[in-house]
C-alpha cells in the first residue's frame, strides 16, 4: 500500500519533469532539480580540474549527460530550447573523485555501522560523483549499493569497491578477519575478486609476506592495492610494488628507531618519530624519491587527522544535524576533550608539518590523491568532508586550482577513469559541482554548493541534506 502510494507520487513528479532517459525514471527524482536533455551554464567561472588557472565568463553546455561545449560565453551557441542556468556568480568544479571513503561510520568502541542508506546520498550532496572505498566492513552491502547506483536504481557516486581489510592478528574490531598467512591472503583476495571487488586495502598488522602475496594476486586479477600501514614500512611496501599509500605520512613507521620487522610499533613511538622527523632530511627526501620512482600514489586524508589535533574547528552545524542525536553527543564530548593538547593524538605543529609533507610530495612530482576517511571518533561527515578536504589542502599551501585537481583529476587518473570523469572538458561526463560565489577568493565559499550534477542530472543538495537529518550513525 505504502509502496504503491510512493510509486504514484514519484510517477507524478516525473511526468512533470522532462528526463532525458524517458524510458527509465531517474532514481531519487524527488531530489532532482534538473534533468533536462540540454542545459547551458552561462557566464560561469570554471575550475576545470586540470590544475590550470580558473577561467571567467565561460559557458558550459551539457547534452544528454555529456559536456558538448565549454568556451568563452560569447563563442558558445546555445541551442533553442536549452534550459539556461545563469551562472554569473557561480563557480563550476568537476565532481570530486575521492579515494579514501567508507560506507561505515564509527558507532563507539570497535563497532562500525553500515551507512548504505545515508552515505551514498550524502557523498553526492557534498560534490563526490566518483569514489573508492578504502576498506570495507560489509563488502556485500558495498557491492550491492555500487550495483544499484550503476543500474540507476539508487543515487550516489560511482563506486570502486575495496574488499574487506586485509590484516593480521591484533586488531580489536570484531568485523575484521585476521589473516593466518600467505595462503589465506591469496584465498581472500581471490574470493573477493570473484565477488566483483575491484580494489584492495591492506591494514596495520599485515606481515611482509602476506602483503607481497596480496599485491601479486591482486595485480594478477587486474586490481590495485592500497594500505594503511604500520607493521610494514612505506619503503618496504614500495619495494613490493604497492600502488597507493593512505594517510599521507601520518602513519609512516619508517622513522621509528629500532623498528622490528613485521611488527607494529607502539602508537606513542610512531607519533614521537613523526614529531621529530625533519622534512628536509635526506631520509625523508629519499623515501619520497623511492615512492615517486615506483609511481606510488599517496592519499591525503587531512579531514580525519584534523579531528585528532587540538585547536581545529568543530564539524559545522550542518554536519552535526545529520547525526543521530546520541552520535552527535558522543562526537561533541570527544571533540571538547581533544581541545586539551595533552589529550590529542597529534600536536598542532606535527599536523602542520605532516600536511606540508604532502605538498612536498606533490611538488616533487608525486601523485597526491584526496580522501576524507569518515572514521576516527566521528567528526568526518560525508556531504561536508570532501569540501573540507579541499579547504585543508588549500590551507597546506596548494592553490585552489591545484587542490581541486587533487580531488578530481588525480583520483580519476589513479582509478583509470580519467577519459570519462575528473575534469570539465568537452566529451567528458557532465559531473559538475556548482558553487555559489568565488572559492578562489575565499575557500569557505565551497560550503555553498546548491547543486551537484552527475551524468547531466542535477541534484538539489539542500533537499538531500534535509532528507538525511539524523541518519548518520543510524543507517
Ligand atoms: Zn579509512
Amino acid at each position: 500500500m505504502r509502496r504503491s502510494l510512493l510509486t504514484t507520487v514519484l510517477a507524478g513528479l516525473l511526468s512533470s519533469m522532462p528526463a532525458f532517459a524517458a524510458d527509465k525514471p531517474v532514481a531519487g527524482s524527488e531530489l532532482v532539480a534538473y534533468a533536462q536533455p540540454v542545459i547551458a551554464f552561462t557566464h560561469a567561472t570554471i575550475v576545470d580540474g586540470s590544475g590550470g588557472k580558473a577561467k571567467k565568463d565561460q559557458t558550459l553546455l551539457v547534452e544528454k549527460g555529456r559536456i558538448v561545449a565549454l568556451d568563452k560565453a560569447s563563442r558558445v551557441k546555445i541551442p533553442d530550447g536549452a534550459t539556461i542556468i545563469d551562472a554569473r556568480d557561480k563557480t563550476l568544479l568537476p565532481g570530486f573523485v575521492m579515494v579514501h571513503e567508507h560506507m561505515f561510520y564509527p558507532a563507539g568502541g570497535a563497532e562500525y555501522n553500515e551507512m548504505s542508506y545515508s552515505f551514498p546520498r550524502l557523498y553526492l550532496a557534498g560534490g563526490a560523483t566518483t569514489m573508492r572505498t578504502a576498506g570495507s566492513m560489509m563488502p556485500y552491502a558495498d557491492i550491492n549499493v555500487r550495483d544499484a547506483i550503476a543500474r540507476g536504481d539508487s543515487i550516489g557516486p560511482d563506486m570502486d569497491v575495496t574488499g574487506p581489510y586485509l590484516n593480521g592478528p591484533g586488531l580489536p574490531i570484531p568485523a575484521v578477519h585476521s589473516l593466518t598467512g600467505v595462503e589465506d591472503a591469496e584465498r581472500t583476495v581471490n574470493y573477493w575478486a570473484d565477488e566483483s571487488v575491484t580494489s584492495y586495502k591492506a591494514y596495520m598488522q599485515i606481515t611482509r609476506p602476506e602483503l607481497q602475496r596480496v599485491i601479486d594476486v591482486a595485480h594478477h586479477r587486474g586490481s590495485k592495492v592500497t594500505a594503511h600501514l604500520c607493521s610494514v614500512t612505506y619503503r618496504e611496501a614500495v619495494d613490493m610494488g604497492i600502488d597507493n599509500l593512505e594517510h599521507g605520512f601520518f602513519v609512516s613507521t619508517d622513522f621509528v628507531k629500532d623498528k622490528q620487522p613485521d611488527t607494529c610499533p607502539k602508537n606513542a613511538a610512531v607519533m614521537e618519530s613523526l614529531a621529530s622527523v625533519d622534512p628536509a632530511s635526506p631520509e625523508v627526501k629519499s623515501l619520497m624519491r623511492d615512492m615517486i620512482d615506483h609511481h606510488v600514489a599517496l592519499t591525503s586524508t587531512l579531514t580525519v587527522f584534523e579531528t585528532m589535533a587540538a585547536g581545529r574547528p568543530k564539524a559545522p552545524e550542518g554536519a552535526l544535524s545529520l547525526m543521530l542525536p546520541e552520535v552527535r553527543q558522543s562526537y561533541e564530548a570527544t571533540w571538547r576533550r581533544m581541545q586539551d593538547q595533552r589529550a590529542t593524538r597529534i600536536s598542532r605543529e606535527t599536523y602542520r608539518k605532516l600536511a606540508g609533507m604532502e605538498k612536498q610530495y606533490a611538488d616533487a612530482g608525486g601523485l597526491l590523491l584526496a580522501g576524507t576517511d569518515p572514521t576516527g571518533y566521528g567528526g568526518v561527515v560525508p556531504g561536508f568532508s570532501s569540501k573540507r578536504e579541499v579547504e585543508l589542502l588549500v590551507e597546506s599551501g596548494f592553490s585552489f586550482e591545484q587542490a581541486i585537481k587533487i580531488a578530481t583529476y588525480n583520483g580519476a587518473k589513479y582509478l583509470g577513469r580519467d577519459k570519462d570523469v575528473g575534469t570539465l572538458a568537452v566529451g567528458k561526463r557532465a559531473d559538475i559541482a556548482v558553487i555559489d560565489g568565488d572559492p578562489l577568493r575565499d575557500t569557505g565559499a565551497m560550503e555553498h554548493m546548491p547543486l551537484v550534477f552527475k551524468n547531466g542530472v542535477g541534484y538539489d543538495t539542500q533537499k538531500i541534506f534535509a532528507a538525511m537529518q539524523g541518519t548518520v550513525g543510524l543507517h
